[in-house]
């Protein structure tokens, strides 16, 4: 947990994408480390009834889409960075904290690829809440692509994905 002033907060801070997201100031910032912190976190807040924002990769530009200003506090999801590729090589396991320019290259390097953003700073996070595409999805064949969220939601009604698991594909030539 950080507070304004420290310099934990302050990088986190700046960190977002636009400027009218860095202007809000949370209470404190919170940084869960597993699913389970993450389950916790929630719990807390629903039942303190304190209102908090969450934050991938901090690419949305609309303001209050992944900070917050005031009482309420943002949940930095950067730990949950696991990223594993199946052994047979048809899925790749990546958590939310994660941004596509972490994603593509240890894929690349086996002549892989996911249907992720373009920009490598975008999170998987928001990228993949958002359903958005890329730009050579009817390339890859998106409708044979499918992804599982691990959900996180005890005593909690949002349902949210701290980790995903991915089809892959051949990169296009
Ligand atoms: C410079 C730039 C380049 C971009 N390039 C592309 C691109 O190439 N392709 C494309 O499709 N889009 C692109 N976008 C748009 C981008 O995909 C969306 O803004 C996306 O929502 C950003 O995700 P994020 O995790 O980086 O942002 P965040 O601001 O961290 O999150 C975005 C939203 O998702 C929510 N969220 C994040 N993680 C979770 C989670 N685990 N569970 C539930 N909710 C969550 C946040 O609360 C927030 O509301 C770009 C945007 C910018 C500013």
């Amino acid at each position: 947990m950080t507070y304004p002033g420290s310099a934990a907060y302050e990088t986190a801070q700046v960190a977002y994408y636009a400027q009218q997201q860095i202007d809000l100031e949370p209470a404190c910032r919170v940084g869960p480390k597993t699913a389970a912190d993450v389950a916790a976190i929630l719990k807390a807040a629903v039942d303190n009834k304190i209102p908090f924002a969450v934050h991938s990769g901090g690419h949305l530009t609309m303001i209050g889409g992944s900070n917050i200003a005031d009482e309420g506090f943002s949940i930095d999801l950067g730990a949950l960075n696991n990223f594993k590729i199946a052994k047979d090589e048809k899925s790749v396991t990546f958590g939310t904290g994660l941004r596509w320019g972490q994603i593509f290259p240890p894929l690349a390097e086996k002549g892989l690829t996911a249907v992720g953003g373009r920009d490598p700073g975008v999170g998987v996070g928001g990228y993949l809440a958002g359903g958005k595409l890329m730009s050579f999805v009817m390339r890859v064949q998106f409708s044979r692509m499918s992804i599982f969220f691990q959900v996180v939601s005890p005593s909690c009604p949002i349902s949210m994905a701290w980790e995903a698991t991915m089809s892959l594909s051949t990169r296009w030539p």
